[in-house]
């Protein structure tokens, strides 16, 4: 009998949630505007999509100038398509400031690349240049297929700040990808930190940095720290070191 009643109640409460279930409109929960721009995709993941700012499309270096005078133009050698680092001319900035943004950038360490450690076709992307030399927050740019060096700065680190989750290096010749979303950190008036920029990375299409908190600018001897900033350019590294110098091909942004 009393299995019967809880019986019973069971199935009441159920028909009554169900019948009240049924009563909600789903049409209250449907949001309709605003719509969402629309973009058409490249054809592949090279490809910019049709809103992005073209920095390099195989031509020149117009969207590019000197990191030491950005009222000098950058001399890295163009050829065939691609940039190459110009050893000894000094990094390179994008002419356009940024805040946040998704990145696409491809790179490729020669073949006949020589060197260990961090002599072994080191550049970088550095996030935001906040200041002339290798100032701002650097995405390093290294040879790590069968390389060592210390993790916190091989390739696809924060540099000196934050391991990749894994090496997902192409052989020295092949072309590679970095895919970054960046979200630029915030100040306060006094100049402290809102909130820190933060960073995702896909290497070859494999992440390897994901929502990393940004611990500050790079810092070569020392400990990161934060220094107030606004939007600011993309900037590539001429590291200097004595290998061969790597290039970059296909390079593309949307700011967010
Ligand atoms: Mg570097």
């Amino acid at each position: 009998m009393k299995n019967k009643v809880v019986l019973f109640f069971s199935i009441a409460m159920l028909t009554s949630f169900f019948s009240l279930a049924q009563e909600i409109d789903p049409k209250l929960t449907e949001v309709w505007s605003p719509e969402p721009a629309k973009v058409t995709p490249g054809k592949t993941n090279s490809d910019a999509p049709s809103d992005a700012i073209i920095l390099f499309g195989g031509k020149n270096l117009d969207e590019w100038a000197s990191t030491k005078d950005s009222s000098k133009p950058a001399l890295w050698t163009v050829s065939k398509g691609i940039i190459t680092v110009k050893k000894g001319t000094g990094n390179i900035q994008t002419k356009r400031v940024f805040t946040d943004y998704q990145l696409h950038i491809e790179w490729r360490i020669p073949a006949n690349i020589t060197g260990t450690n961090q002599a072994r076709g080191n550049s970088g992307v550095f996030l935001a240049a906040t200041g002339p030399g290798d100032e701002g927050y650097e995405i390093q740019v290294l040879d790590c297929y069968e390389n060592k060096t210390y993790v916190n700065g091989q390739t696809a680190s924060v540099y000196k700040q934050t391991i990749p989750l894994v090496n997902a290096c192409k052989k020295p010749g092949e072309w590679q990808a970095y895919d970054i979303i960046w979200t630029a950190p915030r100040f306060n008036e006094d100049g402290t930190v809102k909130t820190p920029g933060r960073v995702t990375v896909m290497h070859n299409g494999v992440l390897v940095q994901n929502n990393t908190e940004v611990k500050g600018v790079t810092v070569y001897r020392g400990q990161p720290y934060y220094k107030k900033h606004g939007p600011a350019p993309i900037k590539l590294q001429d590291h200097g070191d004595p290998s061969e110098p790597i290039s970059y091909r296909n390079i593309w942004v949307r700011p967010l």
